[in-house]
């Protein structure tokens, strides 16, 4: 075990919450009944499975029957988008998103593009916010979906969904945004902001990886992506994960009663550690935009660093905090969120995010802050040795 560790990367992933584990082992090991046998075992399944569905409706202002589980926010991404762009295809071929998606997003409306869909990205400027008159100019008779994440998880930048939303049922297009990031964290409510379709995830707000929901307000017409039994209205069929779900519907109830409270106390925190950084190192700036942001969101490029080795640095001293997206982090490439905000593929890499969560202490703010500037100054010596004729190969 390590001796200290400070987990700085809750837009990654987070914590079981402990009264959240308890509910799940309790059903499955007492409660394991399938949920559509129908004898008591199967009822109490059922039970469990539908009041999680109400937590999660209340949570989001939604009704019940409009809550759909699926394995995560990834399948709820792509069947927003999938499953909505090809029961819709006869009214229209148009799909507007904006170039900061996550990729669960991006990647389905690539996938719209080979089955014939035009996809159409909005600008946003360098704090990641999009042009409300640059999409109104968009929207065309033919534009069938416009999908903007609600917060993003690498620059943490919320988005104006409710202006967006309500343009779009003027316009008569559907609003799909993806809140994996934001649920819990702010206020949402689906139907006083004109949203269409939502994806949530359990494990970014403290419950079980592996489960999640889309919302689909009644009346919207969408195409399963999975065929087989009758559950969740035949629109995502399979055996459910009843212990994952009901962990779901806990975690959110208590993230949402808790909101407020934590929200205040991880934008304290971030402030003071976006402060210190500020005075203990040179040429560092914040990414996204401070006054729109997701609590306990830091995002700090370092200047005069060429790689990613801060996050090398502060692993060896037990700091666990992240490039830009983790699910991106194998990759060579320097993050489409970071360059769509005007970032060089330089300033993308020299990029680390920390995101703090609900069990943060201030005493680990105060250790980051010890730590951090030795190990910038080290990595931007490096730089400096590698930036001459010797090459660095290998670092
Ligand atoms: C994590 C994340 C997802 C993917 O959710 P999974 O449950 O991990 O599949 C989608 N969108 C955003 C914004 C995310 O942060």
């Amino acid at each position: 075990m390590l001796e200290r560790f400070i987990y700085l990367d809750h837009s990654a992933t987070t914590p079981v919450r402990d009264e959240v584990s308890d509910l799940m082992q309790y059903f499955l090991q007492a409660r394991y009944g399938n949920p559509s046998s129908l004898h008591r075992f199967g009822r109490y399944a059922r039970e469990g499975v539908e009041k999680a569905r109400g937590q999660v409706a209340d949570a989001i202002g939604a009704f019940s029957e409009e809550i759909y589980f699926t394995s995560g926010g990834t399948e709820a991404d792509n069947l927003a988008l999938l499953g909505f762009a090809r029961a819709n295809a006869s009214r229209g071929r148009h799909i507007i998103m904006s170039p900061i998606e996550h990729h669960a997003v991006m990647d389905s409306g690539h996938q719209l593009e080979k089955e014939g869909f035009q996809v159409e990205y909005l600008r946003v400027d360098e704090e990641g916010l999009v042009d409300l008159d640059a999409l109104s100019r968009m929207i065309r008779k033919d534009t069938i979906l416009i999908s903007v994440m609600h917060a993003n998880n690498e620059i943490g930048t919320v988005q104006p969904i409710e202006k967006i939303g309500s343009l779009a049922r003027e316009r008569g297009a559907r609003f799909h945004t993806d809140a994996v990031q934001s649920l819990g964290k702010i206020p949402i409510n689906v139907r006083g902001m004109w949203i269409d379709m939502l994806s949530a995830s359990a494990h970014k707000l403290y419950g079980p990886k592996g489960v999640g929901c889309l919302y689909v307000r009644a009346g919207i017409e969408i195409e399963p992506l999975l065929h087989g039994g009758s559950q969740e209205a035949k629109l995502r069929p399979g055996t459910e994960n009843v212990a994952g779900i009901v962990g779901f519907g806990l975690a959110v109830e208590m993230a949402v009663s808790e909101m407020d409270e934590t929200g205040r106390r991880l934008n304290e925190m971030r402030d003071h550690l976006w402060n210190g950084i500020r005075e203990r190192i040179d040429g560092a700036r914040i990414n996204g935009s401070l006054k729109h942001r997701v609590p306990g969101h830091l995002s700090v490029s370092f200047a005069e660093v060429n790689d990613a080795s801060i996050l090398t640095g502060m692993d060896e001293v037990g700091i666990f905090a992240s490039a830009g997206a983790a699910c991106a982090s194998e990759e060579a490439e320097p993050s489409h969120v970071l360059t769509a905000i005007g970032l060089t593929p330089q300033e993308a890499r020299a990029t680390v995010r920390m995101t703090i969560g609900k069990d943060n202490s201030w005493d680990e703010i105060g250790y980051v802050l010890d730590h951090l500037p030795e190990i910038v100054k080290q990595t931007r010596e490096r730089t400096m040795e590698c930036s001459g004729p010797a090459t660095c190969a290998g670092r």
